[in-house]
């Protein structure tokens, strides 16, 4: 391990005074060379930095002749300087001049050296010039002169990075620049023009050079401490759905966060006189500079976790900055996040929240569902979109093509307009039809019902015109609460939900948490895989004591009125006899104390765990209603996790096996005379609720955007002459029937 040097300090803090000087660029940069070579006891220093052809510049130098300065380039790869920049690593020979790499420029006059030691200056993994000391002498430069030179090297890079040393035709500012377009999938339809806001603020570092190492280096380990704490926390808590985070980014993190070599460099870079930020930010610097480099994609994937990991302790270091929900956000915030969990997304205010970007993630997601809630445009699997961005850049998400434009040109941004203009046209039409009933070409009464989870979303069933609340997301209070929801405090939303909804039906899901739905202040045991483990009625049965409460404040609220509850994940009939005891029992309490009862109960099935389909028959003469989980069905069915996006959209619902598995409940339904709803997110979407209407669906819900345009689709469609279509091509087909079914609406003019 290298021992504290007093050299480079005593340099840092020079090299920051003629830096803050009121002087010219050149002049600037003339003097850092003389520090530097003063410093390292060297006849030479010189400093190259790259223009945006690619090619090196000598920008200043001591030592070299100074007519070399401006008239010496480098290209790619061309000379030690070019190798160091190619390899974007430090190099040092004894006698330069021997290396077959070596390009003598006579203008230089660089004979008569011959120790020669060069690094890069890295900026993002980049290297943005080089930095090179000579000896006349052949000598070896130890491990400490070479670190207090990639010492310097950042510092300069930092300051030239962040405007105090650029000059016209550099690359050195690295600021992304110019449109960019990248493709991703929709979330949530919408088009939003807007300004970039990064979920995780990125850190910028303003203060390098340490006034006392031992203090830095407090700071890191305690900062290093937390945050290895925080995520050996999440990994055993299973916490990981709150943060939107995946197991594999996490492990990677907790690889990264106890390796000794990491750590290593950090105290190295501390012990040259760096900040602890400043540390960390240049073996950030380092490290992506390594793995740009490497030709194997699954090292540059990584490049993702080491920003992600080294922002996080930049953060930590700074005072624990939380997400940019929690600072104040510009009135059209396009939010861009790697990923991100439901409950972070409904920390945002939302009346400034216009559209979300999020790298990964699965259409079908808990942070899809919120963003569709909210009713913001949003994208997932957008790569590379956190790396081209910058907070404040223009951008414009068109969740209806599926792409995100950053800094767009003027064209572009009057072609959305003109889109945005053409939507605002459309959802007058689609307002327009709020009072129309939605029945079909042959007569068939639809019922078009919203989900909902929050107070906000109450004013949604008035401007859609939608029948009533179809789901009920009980747990989103839950979700983003504290800790539990007081009984009360239930109460109080229930009845409100209840009051807004006036004569129209309302069913409440009870708590459906557990699987990607984790509340922040209930610990869970770990599980492997939580979808498929304890949650929803399971939790409910096991621990009756909040599913109960939750029962009390149910029946409480709808005092004189009609309740709805419909219980979800019943994977088999005593689940569901177990569940209605339950509310039984709450019942029988209710009376016991006169409080005043609902005017009926219903008690609902979710049909969303594919053993249930067999028992059908046992199941439906026991409920008084059923509605489709199709989003956990066809996860299920297909075993595709719904959140992750590698595998979400690899089956497509309008598969024949998942639609007969619809068909079989629509039949079921039917024999048993039970009213049948469909909750999933495939009700929202034009050709896919066709279908669900083919099929013999007469009730769907949806979020509350999705009714206009599913309204006008019942009001353009013949269902007899749809199912007629589908029971051929159910019998004939293997794989998806979008594209017949899209051939049926465009042939039938129906409007999807
Ligand atoms: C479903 O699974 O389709 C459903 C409506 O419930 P959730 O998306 O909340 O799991
Ligand atoms: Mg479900």
């Amino acid at each position: 391990m290298a021992t504290p040097v007093g050299a480079p300090r005593q340099l840092l803090r020079r090299l920051r005074e003629v830096m803050a000087a009121r002087e010219s660029v050149q002049a600037r940069l003339d003097k850092v060379v003389v520090l530097i070579a003063s410093n390292m006891v060297a006849e030479v220093c010189s400093l190259y930095l790259r223009r945006r052809d690619g090619s090196l510049e000598l920008f200043a130098t001591e030592g070299l002749n100074p007519i070399a300065v401006h008239n010496t380039h480098l290209k790619p790869g061309e000379g030690l300087v070019g190798l160091i920049a190619e390899q974007a690593e430090p190099m040092q020979f004894p006698d330069a001049q021997l290396h077959p790499a070596f390009s003598y420029r006579p203008e230089t006059g660089e004979e008569i050296y011959h120790a020669f030691v060069g690094v890069p200056i890295l900026r993002g993994g980049h290297t943005i010039g080089v930095l090179t000391v000579q000896n006349r002498t052949k000598r070896q430069y130890s491990d400490e002169e070479v670190e207090a030179l990639q010492t310097t090297a950042m510092v300069l890079a930092e300051t030239i990075a962040s405007g105090g040393l650029v000059t016209d035709g550099l690359t050195a500012e690295e600021r992304p620049e110019g449109a960019a377009r990248f493709s991703g999938t929709s979330i949530s339809e919408g088009v939003a023009l807007g300004h970039v806001v990064l979920h995780e603020p990125r850190i910028v570092v303003t203060r390098l050079i340490a006034e006392d190492v031992e203090v830095e280096r407090r700071r890191l380990s305690q900062a290093i401490e937390d945050l290895t704490g925080a995520i050996d926390n999440m990994l055993e808590r299973g916490d990981l759905a709150r943060a939107g985070e995946h197991r594999e980014v996490l492990e990677t993190f907790r690889m990264f966060a106890h390796d000794h070599g990491w750590r290593r460099r950090l105290d190295e870079a501390l012990l040259t006189g760096l900040t602890a930020e400043a540390a960390v930010q240049r073996v950030r610097n380092d490290t992506r500079a390594r793995m740009l480099r490497m030709p194997d994609t699954h090292a540059r994937d990584r490049l993702h976790d080491i920003d992600d990991l080294s922002n996080r302790l930049l953060r930590l270091l700074a005072g624990g900055i939380g997400t940019a929900a929690m600072g104040s956000l510009p009135q059209d915030s396009i939010v861009i996040a790697r990923t991100m969990g439901a409950a972070e997304l409904l920390d945002y205010d939302r009346q400034r929240l216009r559209g979300l970007v999020l790298e990964e993630g699965g259409t079908a997601s808990h942070v899809a569902i919120v963003a569709r809630a909210l009713g913001i445009a949003a994208l997932t699997g957008v790569k590379g979109a956190l790396e081209a961005v910058e907070p404040g850049d223009a951008a414009i998400v068109d969740a209806e093509g599926g792409e995100l434009h950053v800094r767009p040109t003027q064209e572009v941004v009057s072609a959305y307009a003109d889109k945005v203009r053409f939507r605002a046209r459309r959802q007058a039409q689609y307002a327009a039809l709020r009072t129309v009933p939605p029945v079909t070409l042959d007569g068939e009464r639809v019922a078009l019902h919203i989900n909902a989870g929050l107070l906000f979303d109450l004013p949604h069933l008035d401007q859609s015109g939608a029948d009533g609340i179809g789901l009920f997301r009980t747990e989103l209070q839950f979700m983003i609460a504290a800790t539990f929801p007081r009984l009360e405090q239930q109460t109080r939303l229930y009845k409100a939900i209840l009051d807004a909804a006036d004569q129209r039906p309302v069913v409440f899901r009870s708590l459906d948490v557990g699987g990607d739905k984790v509340l922040p202040y209930f610990r869970g045991a770990i599980e492997d895989n939580p979808a498929l483990g304890w949650r929803a009625i399971r939790m409910a049965l096991d621990r009756p004591a909040v599913f109960r409460t939750q029962v009390r404040a149910l029946l409480r609220a709808a005092a004189g009125r009609e309740l709805r509850l419909m219980l979800p994940m019943i994977a088999d009939v005593a689940e569901f006899e177990a569940a209605r005891a339950l509310i039984d029992r709450e019942l029988t309490i209710l009376k016991r104390h006169g409080r005043p009862e609902p005017k009926a109960i219903k008690v609902g099935v979710m049909i969303e765990v594919p053993a249930i389909l067999w028992q059908l028959d046992r199941v439906l003469p026991l409920a008084d209603f059923a509605s489709v989980g199709s989003n956990d069905l066809m996860q299920f069915l297909f075993a595709a996790d719904r959140g992750n996006s590698r595998v979400a959209e690899r089956f497509d619902s309008l598969n024949p096996a998942g639609l007969k598995a619809l068909k079989l409940i629509v039949e079921a339904a039917k024999r048993h005379g039970v009213p049948l709803n469909l909750c999933g997110e495939m009700a929202g979407k034009p050709l896919e609720a066709m279908t669900l209407v083919g099929l013999g669906f007469r009730s769907i819900s949806m979020a509350p955007a999705s009714v206009g345009p599913i309204k006008a689709m019942v009001l353009s469609l013949d269902a007899s002459e749809l199912a007629k279509r589908l029971d051929e091509l159910l019998e004939s087909k293997t794989t998806s029937l979008r594209e017949d079914l899209r051939r049926f609406a465009v042939e039938h003019g129906v409007q999807v």
